[in-house]
């Protein structure tokens, strides 16, 4: 292990860390690791540049590609709980450190918290209903709240997701509309 990450790995012995100190060692561990210019400080920038840079190889290596914050930042709390669980450190509540309970009781990681995309791209989705938001509603099936560009002008006030339905031909001409 490079001695710059290995400075960065030592501090995890330090079982008195903060969230907000985890998350920043984390970060500079996730910069060197993934080869990240000095000239780049933010991950998802370099995320950005990863991913444009893999895009024109033949033959493209998601492994070059580092996790946005979010990700990192949910990572890094279960990196630093893993250690302090070998080192019989039992203070650490998981369910604090980026675990989840499910109904069995079972504990799931928590792979982030952030958007699924950013708002811009969300504001972008606009459904067409004319009578009301019904089961077709693309904004709907999408998880997203409608707003004023949609035909229901955002008067219809729906905001739980449909999940187990296909998209409809007239969602499909929603998108096809975006794109011309
Ligand atoms: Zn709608
Ligand atoms: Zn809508």
């Amino acid at each position: 292990m490079p001695n710059e990450t290995k400075a960065i790995a030592d501090i995890y012995y330090d079982p008195t860390l903060t969230p907000d100190a985890v998350h920043q060692a984390a970060e500079e561990m996730f910069l060197t690791m993934y080869q990240t210019p000095p000239s780049e400080r933010d991950l998802n920038n370099h995320r950005y540049n990863s991913s444009v840079k893999s895009s024109t190889k033949v033959k493209t290596n998601l492994a070059s590609i580092p996790p946005i914050k979010g990700a990192a930042k949910q990572h890094s709390f279960r990196m630093y709980l893993q250690p302090q669980k070998w080192l019989h450190n039992d203070s650490l509540n998981p369910e604090h450190w980026s675990c989840v309970r499910d109904d069995g009781g079972v504990l799931n990681p928590v792979k982030t918290t952030d958007p699924i995309a950013p708002d811009s791209v969300l504001n972008s989705i606009f459904c067409h209903c004319a009578t009301g938001c019904g089961g077709r509603c693309g904004c709907q099936k999408a998880g997203i709240h409608c707003s004023s560009i949609c035909g229901c002008d955002g008067a219809c006030m729906k905001s739980a997701p449909i999940q187990e339905q296909d998209m409809e031909d007239e969602d499909l001409m929603d998108f096809e509309d975006i794109l011309k």
